[in-house]
């Protein structure tokens, strides 16, 4: 029937505005800041860098690969690759970003950083509430700002930080086990000249 579709919009608007006096589901606004809706768990707005551990510095994932810097779309990711290196999560040498920005008031959002990122090294943020009257240097976070730990991953985004782990935790594993190979066989080939026994000693006389 024509205009079935703009009746159908139309009545569900009644209900939600006569349902919005008696039904807090159908209240699509609150009282902010003294009320606060939870965000969902699908919500994003800027990135952040994802350390394990205690402490920051030396927990963060990021390999300072620069590629979510050359994906970025608007080009806000500033980093500066280490010239020394430490130990990932799987204890391989790593470079580190020692210097590691992102200027806010750029970034759109758009979680192409995360989706480029092979390590798990960057996600996206639900904490909205960053303005500041320091409309230049406020809103460029350096890496320290960036920094959050795995705890608040999963308390922001528990099933998808559950399933990051879960690979994490099988590349870890595969790498323990190659890594055990590989003794396996360097022992191997050490252990014939070890296990050769000694030459008889030559004794004069007789
Ligand atoms: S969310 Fe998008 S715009 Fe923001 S830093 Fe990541 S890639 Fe850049
Ligand atoms: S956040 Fe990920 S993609 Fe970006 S530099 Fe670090 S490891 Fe590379």
């Amino acid at each position: 029937m024509l205009g079935e579709g703009i009746i159908k919009g139309l009545a569900e608007t009644a209900r939600n505005f006569a349902g919005s006096f008696v039904s807090a589901e159908r209240l699509t606004t609150v009282q902010y800041p003294e009320q606060r809706i939870a965000p969902f768990e699908a919500t994003r707005d800027f990135p952040f860098l994802v350390y394990d551990g205690q402490d920051w510095e030396a927990g963060l994932r990021c390999v300072a690969c620069q590629i979510c810097e050359k994906e970025c779309p608007p080009k806000c990711i500033y980093i500066d690759k280490s010239t020394d290196k430490k130990p990932d999560a799987l204890g391989k040498p790593q470079f580190y970003p020692a210097r590691f920005d992102i200027d806010i008031s750029v970034c759109m959002s758009c979680q192409i950083c995360v989706e480029v990122c092979p390590f798990e090294a960057i996600k996206m943020d639900t904490e909205f509430e960053l303005s500041t009257t320091d409309r230049f240097g406020g809103l460029l976070q350096d890496r320290k700002q960036l920094a959050k730990s795995n705890e608040y991953y999963h308390e922001i985004h528990p099933t998808e930080a559950a399933e990051v782990d879960a690979r994490l935790a099988e590349e870890k594993a595969k790498a323990d086990a190659k890594a055990k190979a590989a003794a396996t066989a360097a022992a191997g080939k050490v252990a014939p000249a070890a296990a050769k026994p000694a030459a008889p000693s030559v004794t004069g006389g007789a």
